[in-house]
């Protein structure tokens, strides 16, 4: 197949990928929980809920929580507020997010639970955690999809639906989401984000279990983009390292890395999308002037299994789900702030498990093979 062909195949294909939502080429259906062809939404949390237990941690918390909106920078398309919730006295700033996309719910609870972990508990590492670092919550990026339970927000002005997560562009913000979010991210300069998300269905290389959870860095470690900002080829890969080995002691889990999966063949893409909110926090990506010093840092995201469109997660998993990417979520801030991370060798990435490497599956330039440069 000759390169312009398979490039644009694999545009057409792109169009259609959910990433962050691991793509599972004639996805099975592997072990683990089953789905049963049920999704139950009735029970996760809406915008309402979002806000009413936000109030609530807030008022509880005794002051140690602060929540409020990013309205100053402007709402959402369908004019919701999105929320911030604010814990810890330390130096060190950490950006937690989740549900950008808003099929994505059980991210959200996993970052409420953990809020409200920072808000009542004397844990010693809890109080660590709060003394080096303050840590910024946004438990519900995209309110209008939540609501409509979509990936995508709805741009009011054509009716069309967004992929808030390829809207951090220098071409500019399609949806209002992400300028607001944008202006606030500029204003705060944290230190280190986290995004979370969930992926498909998809199975541990070289095994019959369903992936449970998978470790991502949205520009490909050693791939084409990240090796040329500063140390995050490094560091991203220490820090989900160390989640991957305190994750080990927690029992039933099936973590590896995140990868969109051939699994005909047998082989994965990792991806390389730079236009994905977490990777333009790496890129320092300076907007119309707003972020004029080229702020940047480094940035990884989680995929817990399933997502709540119709017939993809099951009711009876969600506890189980949460509780992983909440204790996930929790290790990686504490050995951020720590600097644990520090003492793991980067390397130790390749430990996690993965599918041999067949290409990086970018949002620029279609599939772009291993080795090559000058993208
Ligand atoms: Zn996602």
């Amino acid at each position: 197949m000759s390169l312009s062909v398979f490039k644009k195949i694999s545009l057409l294909t792109a169009m259609m990928l959910l990433v962050f939502s691991s793509f599972a080429f004639a996805a099975t259906n592997p072990g683990g929980p089953s789905t049963n062809g049920q999704t139950n939404i009735s029970s996760t949390l809406s915008f309402a809920d979002v806000v009413k237990i936000l109030g609530d941690i807030e008022h509880s918390s005794k002051g140690k929580v602060e929540v409020f909106t990013l309205d100053k920078y402007g709402k959402s398309e369908a004019g919701r507020s999105i929320y911030v919730a604010k814990v810890g006295n330390g130096p060190e700033k950490v950006w937690i997010q989740a549900q950008i996309h808003g099929n994505e719910k059980l991210t959200t609870e996993a970052a409420l639970e953990l809020l409200k972990t920072y808000a009542s508990s004397n844990n010693k590492e809890v109080q660590k955690v709060l003394t080096e670092a303050t840590l910024y919550f946004i438990p519900m990026y995209n309110p209008d999809g939540a609501e409509m339970n979509t990936r995508g927000t709805k741009i009011m002005s054509t009716g069309k639906l967004l992929d808030l997560n390829r809207d951090w562009t220098l071409d500019g913000f399609a949806g209002k989401e992400s300028l607001v979010v944008y202006k606030y991210w500029a204003d705060l300069k944290p230190d280190f984000a986290i995004d979370l998300h969930h992926q498909g269905l998809k199975q541990v290389y070289g095994t019959n279990e369903a992936t449970s959870f998978s470790l991502g860095i949205s520009l490909a470690p050693d791939g084409p983009t990240l090796p040329s900002y500063k140390n995050y080829n490094d560091v991203t890969r220490q820090m989900l390292a160390y989640v991957y080995d305190n994750m080990k002691g927690y029992g039933y889990t099936h973590i590896d890395r995140y990868q969109i999966v051939d699994s005909a063949k047998q082989v994965g893409y990792d991806i390389d999308i730079k236009g994905g909110v977490v990777s333009a926090m790496m890129m320092g990506l300076n907007y119309k002037g707003l972020n004029p010093d080229n702020h940047s840092h480094p940035a990884v995201f989680f995929e817990t299994k399933g997502n709540t469109s119709e017939g993809s997660l099951g009711q009876k998993s969600n506890g189980y789900l949460t509780k992983q990417n909440y204790l996930a979520l929790k290790s990686l801030i504490y050995g951020y702030v720590t600097g644990e991370i520090h003492e793991v060798d980067p390397d130790h990435w390749n430990d996690i498990p993965a599918y041999p490497l067949a290409g990086y599956w970018t949002d620029y330039n279609g599939i772009v093979p291993v080795g090559a440069s000058g993208y």
